[in-house]
């Protein structure tokens, strides 16, 4: 959400004539895009923010604004955080800065809330390049009240996007060359829920799914993050029909344990994950997995941590993303007692983290040999002549060949991996 949202502040400024530049030494406004989902990234954008204030004051003339969920959290707190900052634009009003940057005389401006125009429904994307692939998002917000979770302050209510409207961007992004779309939302298979109506039993994102499915051109699509509560057998299925639905899904669990789900206010089970991944694999076998999962949250035991363990040793994710909770000012956990000590989630935080690597590694050593189809999205970002791109179970794959290969989908014979990637040879394309 956050990249989308790059994107956004990019074209949105590009079509006031602004210009994105490489380098902060030439750059006459300073724009810091933040997220506030862990207390690590605030502190980091805060130290940045600093940074760039520092730089400010030596060239002089220049703006500095923060960007972003912080500016929405933290809001007028930020500029006694940092006097250098110029104004500060929460993500629903994007669409308002380049009014606010024509405006001359800025100092202290908070551009905060709901947007006073609708900020969902523009495309986000620069079609004067080619993107192999390409984010759209579908909605904004999120209607839930997970108790550690920053995002429905900082983001609002849900709200949806017209099907047309999606429709119409993939259909762009596909004349424009992109081959794989993901389709972007909070919780993305909440698409629709009560604005849109079901049919033949299947809900708005599985229709949606089904349009952009039929796009010709397109060769994958994915989606992120779908939440557990709405993952119900319409999408599991579609999993089996829809020839560009990739094997992939990333399921955040945030834990293994019913009592600490609950005290999350995460509407769901064990159980409950543990039937949509079986039903996913009978849909789509070798489908690859993925998620996210919280250590020492308020009250987490051992006992509770290793249901966990239980689970992530059960299920066997090709890859998770371990966080350690922090407290977020403004959520329901955070007037909780942060009970788990800083070195015990650090423990919790490296049993999991173990687990991952070693189901990733044996899945890994399972590719050597294996013949896959790559959608090579450019230069690796290290080696001379890499290519680098991914397969439809999102394993990223390295190998030799000539960036003219970009947005194909080349065979490659898996030759070697290490814990996050594989390397191969070109076959063919
Ligand atoms: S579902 Fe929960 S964790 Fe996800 S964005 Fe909404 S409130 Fe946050």
């Amino acid at each position: 959400m956050n990249v989308r949202d790059s994107e956004r502040l990019a074209t949105v400024l590009a079509s006031f004539g602004h210009e994105v530049v490489d380098s902060e030494d030439v750059a006459d406004v300073y724009i810091l895009n933040t997220c506030s989902v862990r207390e690590q990234a605030e502190i980091k954008a805060v130290g940045k923010s600093r940074y760039l204030a520092r730089k400010k004051l030596r060239k002089g003339d220049v703006l500095l604004g923060i960007v972003g969920c912080m500016a929405e959290n933290l809001a007028e707190n930020l500029f006694k955080l940092n006097p250098g900052i110029d104004f500060i634009v929460g993500p629903r009003c994007i669409g308002e800065l380049p009014e606010l940057l024509s405006n001359g005389n800025i100092n202290r401006v908070a551009l905060l809330g709901e947007a006073k125009a609708d900020d969902i429904t523009e495309s986000v994307h620069n079609f004067s390049r080619r993107n192999v692939c390409a984010s759209v998002s579908i909605m904004q917000g999120c209607n839930m009240k997970c108790s550690y979770c920053i995002v429905p302050k900082t983001r609002g209510r849900e709200t949806y996007r017209s099907m047309e409207d999606i429709v119409a961007e993939c259909e762009a992004l596909v004349k424009n060359g992109t081959k794989e779309i993901t389709l972007l939302g909070q919780i993305v298979n909440n698409y629709g829920q009560n604005t849109l109506a079901n049919g033949n039993g299947k809900s708005p994102f599985v229709q949606l799914l089904e349009r952009i499915d039929s796009i010709p051109g397109l060769g994958r699509i994915r989606y992120m993050s779908p939440h557990p509560k709405g993952f119900r057998r319409d999408l599991i299925a579609a999993h089996a029909r829809l020839a560009k639905l990739c094997p992939s899904v990333h399921l955040p669990v945030q834990s293994g344990s019913d009592r600490i789900l609950k005290a999350m206010r995460r509407p769901y089970t064990r159980a409950r994950v543990l039937f949509i991944v079986e039903a996913l694999r009978n849909c789509a076998p070798n489908i690859s997995l993925t998620t996210d999962i919280i250590v020492g949250y308020p009250g987490e035991g051992e006992v509770d941590f290793q249901e966990t363990v239980d689970l992530l040793s059960a299920v066997r994710f090709n890859m998770a993303f371990i966080f350690k909770y922090s407290p977020r000012v403004g959520t329901i956990s955070a007037t909780l007692p942060d009970d788990v000590s800083d070195d015990e989630k650090d423990r919790r935080n490296k049993v999991l983290l173990d687990i991952v690597q070693r189901c990733s590694i044996e899945h890994n050593e399972t590719m050597v040999g294996n013949e896959v189809e790559v959608l090579v999205e450019g230069k690796a970002k290290r080696g001379e002549n890499k290519l680098c791109g991914h397969t439809k179970y999102g394993d990223k794959v390295i190998f030799d060949g000539h960036d003219t290969l970009t947005g194909e989908f080349a065979n490659v014979k898996i030759t070697n991996y290490s814990t996050t990637v594989l390397c191969g040879e070109l076959i063919g394309v």
